[in-house]
């Protein structure tokens, strides 16, 4: 059933991914899309607007996995479209300087102050790889601390213990990764500070960098305990080594200055990407001045990319973040209001059910554990009743609501779910929580 009470029909979607099949593995081109971790058949998209995404066979469906992040002024909002077909008619790259680097990077600097300067790359995966390399050689050190379920992109080093498509396919590392590689990565249980504190011990002048999610979204949302985040600054301080803050998911979201500014933390560098680039491919790595100085041309660290900073993606980021900035005193009380009524409302349809859920959530991004928790870091995280959150997935999608595939992924709210959209929803789970 969708919300117009019929069952759908994705004929269309079907012989789309069979032919997906014959040139992509698995008929995708990143993993989770497949729905391997939920069981039944990705629909394909066709259009999407606002909160409603429209597959190839016209069902519809209300979004909440947002592009994975990104979308949260809701799909073609005016703005960014126009910022992006203004910009395309100029030509889509040339691989020389514009200004609308440095009009997004203004933008940027004045919501994260700790990225005195920045770098654009194109995706999240490039700027954590990038933090990591400048972290080396800014430290002379090789370890680097990250933490279970936490996901920081597919580069070699940042694959050990990951979450989101890592943790949803159950693969501890990634095979292809040699291990004198893997072996540079520890990967500690998220929240426990004093793990952190017995690496520093046992690696003496060793470890180069800390890097984490400040809010856990790849393991599914996992909050931060409170003084986790102001213990670990304290501890890479005392030990000399990096606080890389990844902010490719909770930048713009879980505030407009993220999670740095929602915790107060004193990042030495910050990676964003998803929402900086309303949609396009933008990631971003930032930070003291004296570390991102070390960077070519100035300096001996290495990075580059062709179609960095691109003009296109600038568009879509300037309009995206330009919004945001304009706007910030009522868009995040709207998300905040939008995201409390749809998670809670869904976890009280799980209560009435009698089915165990564990909800947790920081402003707009959240997820509904099936667990009775508490869910603190990834071995918690991992207590869940997979097989069950497949259940309710399909049965949520028949109804009409597009949930993350995996129950290792966050779900996000946009500014285009309003009243009707959070009804419609907690109306199909008390559904779908009985199915
Ligand atoms: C999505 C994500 C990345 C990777 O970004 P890509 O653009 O997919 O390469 C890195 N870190 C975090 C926290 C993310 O959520």
């Amino acid at each position: 059933m969708n919300t117009l009470g019929d069952t759908p029909n994705r004929s269309r979607s079907k012989a789309m991914q069979e032919r997906a099949e014959r040139y992509f593995p698995g008929g995708v081109n990143s993993p989770v899309r497949a729905f391997r971790a939920v069981g039944g058949e990705p629909p394909f998209v066709e259009r999407a607007d606002g909160a409603w995404l429209t597959d190839a066979d016209g069902n519809r469906y209300i979004d909440y996995f947002g592009s994975w992040g990104p979308m949260i002024l809701g799909h073609a909002f005016p703005p960014v479209v126009e910022a992006i077909a203004r910009a395309a008619r100029n030509s889509a790259s040339f691989g020389a300087s514009t200004a609308a680097e440095a009009d997004l990077a203004e933008r940027v600097a004045a919501c994260y102050p700790a990225l005195e300067k920045m770098r654009f790359v194109s995706s999240g995966t490039e700027a954590t790889m990038s933090a990591i390399r400048l972290a080396r050689a800014a430290t002379g050190r090789k370890i680097v601390v990250k933490f279970e379920g936490c996901y920081h992109g597919h580069a070699d080093g940042l694959l050990v213990k990951a979450g989101s498509g890592v943790a949803t396919l159950g693969i501890p590392g990634s095979a292809g990764v040699p291990e004198e590689i893997a072996g540079l990565t520890l990967a500690l249980p998220y929240n426990d500070a004093s793990a952190v504190e017995a690496a520093f011990a046992a690696h003496l002048g060793a470890i180069a960098a800390v890097i984490l999610e400040p809010v856990v979204g790849n393991a599914g949302c996992i909050v931060p305990a409170s003084g986790y985040l102001a213990g670990l600054r304290a501890l890479t301080t005392r030990e000399g080594a990096l606080l890389i803050v990844d902010e490719v998911m909770t930048g713009f979201r879980v505030a407009l200055g993220g999670a740095c500014e929602r915790y107060g933390i004193e990042a030495d560098l910050v990676t964003l990407g998803k929402i900086v680039g309303g949609g396009l491919p933008v990631g971003v790595f930032g930070g003291k001045r004296r570390f991102m100085d070390l960077l070519a041309p100035l300096g001996p660290v290495y990075q580059a990319g062709t179609l960095s900073g691109n003009p296109l993606a600038m568009a879509a980021g300037i309009a995206t973040v330009g919004y945001l900035q304009e706007h910030a005193e009522t868009v995040y009380p709207q998300l905040e209001a939008t995201a409390k009524a749809v998670f809670e409302g869904v976890a009280a349809e799980a209560a009435k059910a009698g089915v165990a859920m564990t909800l947790n959530r920081v402003g707009s991004m959240g997820t509904w554990f099936f667990t009775p928790g508490p869910v603190r870091n990834y071995a918690e995280a991992a207590t869940s009743d997979t097989e069950r959150f497949g259940r309710f997935h399909r049965a949520m999608l028949e109804r009409g609501v597009w949930l993350p595939p995996s129950q290792f992924e966050a779900a996000f709210v946009s500014t285009a779910h309003g009243g009707a959209e959070v009804k419609a929803t907690i109306e199909a789970a008390r559904e779908a929580l009985r199915a």
